[in-house]
């Protein structure tokens, strides 16, 4: 099985890649999906969270309240180090059992908008991704994007300033895909990383 990270800023274009590599047929995993269900009820790091950050983040019903949670982690590298070591061994092992269950000629694409900043999608035994491709844009024209997409410029803005940067991703990268052109463009660079993708399946 062969196990890509896929990842890239805010706007850069990454899930309309994940998109296009899906219609390709590899199977994609929304990572940050995930993340967001092993923190609702009934998730792997429910139960943990709760009893870390208490009841300040919890709703009527006793469940993680994700706006007040961000509110006690946002701005507070302490308290968000203690979520992340909570969070993100739960995504992995719910990582683990997800690609455990598909078969095993599977094409996988772990579509994750933290790599380079975290261990996500790391995993044991070298079940993890194996290669790493970064979408990268230029800055005006994702803040455009996400601007469309109805964001402030302000909010982008800090977003991009609080992300990894293009040389950080850039190091980890096997293959850069650049999306400063259209649609169409974008759509024939993924059939080239296809190709470039179907040479690792084959390699392995
Ligand atoms: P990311 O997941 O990196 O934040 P998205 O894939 O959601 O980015 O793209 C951000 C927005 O830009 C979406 O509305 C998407 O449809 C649009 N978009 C992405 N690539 C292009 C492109 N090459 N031309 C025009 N619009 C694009």
């Amino acid at each position: 099985m062969l196990v890509i990270g896929l990842t890239g800023g805010i706007g850069s274009g990454k899930s309309t890649v994940a998109g296009l590599l899906a219609d390709c047929g590899a199977v994609v995993l929304d990572v940050d999906a995930v993340g967001r269900e092993v923190i609702a009820p009934g998730g792997l790091a429910e139960a943990d969270v709760l009893a870390e950050f208490g009841v300040g983040v919890a709703d009527a019903a006793g469940h993680v309240d994700r706006a007040a949670l961000g509110r006690a982690v946002f701005g507070q590298p302490e308290a968000l180090a203690r979520l992340t070591a909570i969070s993100h061994p739960a995504i992995n092992t719910e990582l683990a059992a997800r690609l455990a269950a598909l078969p095993v000629a599977s094409l996988v694409v772990l579509d994750m908008a933290i790599l380079v900043e975290s261990n996500l999608g790391k995993l044991p035994d070298g079940n993890g991704y194996t290669k790493v491709v970064v979408v990268e844009a230029p800055t005006e024209l994702r803040v455009d994007r996400a601007v469309a997409r109805g964001m402030s410029a302000d909010d982008v803005r800090a977003r991009i300033a609080a992300q990894a940067s293009d040389a950080q991703r850039r190091a980890v990268a096997d293959v850069v895909l650049t999306n400063d052109g259209d649609r169409d463009r974008l759509a024939q660079r993924v059939g080239e990383l296809w190709i470039t993708i179907m040479g690792w399946a084959s390699a392995e």
